[in-house]
């Protein structure tokens, strides 16, 4: 279907892109993607997706909005403490781009219904901030095919791959397990803009992957460091012996 009159004003700075065009337009329209959380990392990369245009946005997450979630989390205001996240995440983002379809899921991503959530969407965005979800969204979506952006951050730095199961290197390649025990409390601070550079670096790539331009962030891990200010892009291969997607 072509876009209507308003679609081609919204999206008239995609449109004047070659790379985008109408024919890009379209395909983020018909594109599905899923964000794993909506705190730090969720919040940004929500928004520009709404923004940009993917036509059917899933949010799953069980939290309620805390006032520490505020220092960094914006797809949420002071006003909607307490209230389910996916229920603020789907006021604000209606608010931005009603034409876009949102799907709350008001529970934790888990390993028995991951099969059934991941089937409606094209890519993921693991946005989540802790290692279990991570371990779980990379089993997950190795075992059903589906792209994803990995994301994590602390302190002043993060860390962004994309990966393409069976193709490029997995999560599992990189870091094989969870580390032994919880983060310490003490380790968890966190600069309030840290997840808006990282966030925004992965609806980048799920934008990219729509769109079909570009190359991925795969095989490659991104550091980002604040405090210095510098961007490395480390070499990571996919392992056949990793547990998840070796040979074996
Ligand atoms: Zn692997």
């Amino acid at each position: 279907m072509a876009l209507t009159p308003d679609e081609r004003e919204r999206y008239a700075r995609h449109l004047l892109l070659p790379e985008v065009g109408e024919e890009g337009q379209e395909a983020l329209r018909a594109g599905r993607v899923l964000v794993v959380g909506a705190g730090g990392l969720g919040s940004p990369c929500a928004l520009y997706l709404a923004a940009a245009g993917v036509g059917t946005l899933g949010i799953i997450d069980a939290d309620a909005v805390e006032l520490s979630n505020l220092q960094r989390q914006l797809l949420h205001a002071t006003d909607d403490l307490g209230r389910a996240k996916v229920e603020s995440a789907s006021e604000t983002l209606s608010a931005l781009n009603p034409d876009v379809k949102l799907v709350m899921y008001p529970e934790r991503l888990t390993a028995s219904n991951a099969p059934e959530v991941l089937a409606g969407y094209d890519f993921v965005v693991d946005a989540t901030d802790n290692f279990e979800s991570k371990f779980l969204i990379a089993d997950a979506c190795y075992a059903a095919g589906k792209p994803y952006a990995h994301a994590g951050i602390l302190r002043f730095g993060g860390q962004a791959m994309t990966v393409l199961p069976g193709e490029s290197a997995c999560y599992r390649c990189v870091f094989g397990g969870p580390p032994p025990g919880p983060v310490p409390e003490a380790a968890r601070g966190l600069l309030g803009v840290l997840p808006g550079v990282i966030g925004t670096v992965q609806a980048t790539e799920a934008l990219k992957f729509l769109l079909g331009v570009g190359e991925l962030l795969t095989d490659t891990l991104l550091v980002y460091d604040a405090l210095k200010m510098t961007f490395r892009r480390v070499g990571v291969k996919r392992d056949p012996g990793c547990i998840l997607c070796g040979d074996k």
